[in-house]
């Protein structure tokens, strides 16, 4: 069965974020053989357009509005909405981020649909389009597939790897513009809280330190090897709660949840709640001072040493090979 599958592409800073392209990809696999119809919102999204089409998108929707600068849930599911209303589509695909977590239910109830959210891959089995989740904390996956015509998927970045980029390919790109009104709620301005770099949500390497790092100082080392590898610097709540850095960089439970190719564990001893955010990353290394420190239960690869000798010397090595 072919679908006509609306994909909503996601952008920072005027650039497209990775998960954009990954939910390309998933639209394709739903679609079958259909349209995959892509989606940008904002005040001005133009010049990102095309490049969901050198993604595979057969098309571009584009809704530009001074009041989609920001994101609001209120301006940004009218907008939506207003696209939904017109494509009609028999799929719905964005990104488990930050905004498609706050955006996808509402949505979903406005549509009166079900949600699959956090979906780490889709495969098409006897006919059914069936989608897999992680489910307690990421110890167990689960497969789910809509009972009801209308499919509509949150993916998590880093899972569903996007297509290769063909710039031959060409599509139209079509504006709507819908009545956005009555907002209840304005951004007046965003405040980062971390220095700019690679986000930590989309970073392909993360080196993470825990309470073992011992001070904002010691992050310095790990920042080091994160640069060095191209990589985010992210925390254990444990490294947090004692204010060596800043909540943003929290993985686990309550934390973010990542899966990068490769997480490098510092001084963090594994509790189960930091396990949540981070033990589907494809490779773990963990470094940690004491041989039985649950991370090396995870761990694809342990070092029992003092994270402030290896690190350095982590750094002082990936340096020469990128010589
Ligand atoms: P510790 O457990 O103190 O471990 C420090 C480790 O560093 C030790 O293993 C030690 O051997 C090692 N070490 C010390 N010095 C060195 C050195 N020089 N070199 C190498 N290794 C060294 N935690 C999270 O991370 N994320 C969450 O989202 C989260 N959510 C939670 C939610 C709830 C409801 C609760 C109750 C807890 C949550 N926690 C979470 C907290 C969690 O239970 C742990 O307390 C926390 O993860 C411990 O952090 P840590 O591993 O950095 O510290």
């Amino acid at each position: 069965m072919t679908r006509k599958v609306l994909v909503m592409g996601e952008w920072k800073e005027g650039s497209l974020r990775n998960v954009s392209f990954e939910a390309i990809s998933a639209g394709k696999t739903i679609a079958e053989g259909g349209e995959v119809v892509g989606l940008l919102l904002g005040e001005t999204v133009k010049p990102l357009a095309e490049s969901l089409i050198h993604f595979g998108a057969d098309r571009v929707v584009i809704v530009e509005d001074e009041q989609l600068a920001k994101y609001t849930t209120d301006a940004f599911s009218q907008a939506l909405m207003a696209v939904i209303e017109k494509e009609n589509p028999d799929a719905i695909v964005m990104g488990h981020t930050a905004l498609g977590k706050d955006l996808s239910p509402k949505i979903a109830a406005k549509l009166d649909t079900g949600l699959i959210s956090d979906v780490t891959s889709i495969e098409i089995e006897g006919g059914n389009v069936v989608f897999t989740r992680p489910i307690y904390s990421g110890k167990a996956f689960e497969k789910k597939i809509f009972t009801d015509e209308k499919i509509f998927v949150t993916i998590r970045p880093n899972n569903i790897p996007s297509l290769p980029k063909d710039e031959t390919r060409t599509g139209d790109i079509t504006s709507l513009s819908p009545e956005i009104k009555d907002l209840r709620t304005v951004v007046k301005e965003v405040v980062r809280k971390t220095s700019d770099g690679v986000d930590l949500s989309e970073a392909k390497v993360i080196v993470a330190g825990g309470r073992g790092v011992k001070s904002e100082e010691g992050f310095q080392v790990l920042q080091q090897l994160a640069d060095v590898l191209g990589g985010a610097v992210g925390a254990s709540r444990g490294a947090c709660d004692a204010g060596y850095c800043d909540y943003s960089l929290q993985i686990g439970q309550t934390g973010k949840v990542v899966t990068p190719d490769l997480y490098i564990a510092c001084g963090i001893s594994g509790a189960i709640q930091h396990l949540a955010g981070m033990s589907n990353s494809k490779v773990i290394v963990a470094i940690n001072k004491d041989p039985e420190a649950n991370i090396f239960k995870v761990a694809d690869y342990g070092i029992v040493g003092d994270l402030f000798e290896v690190v350095p010397l982590l750094t002082e090595e990936f340096k020469k090979l990128k010589v």
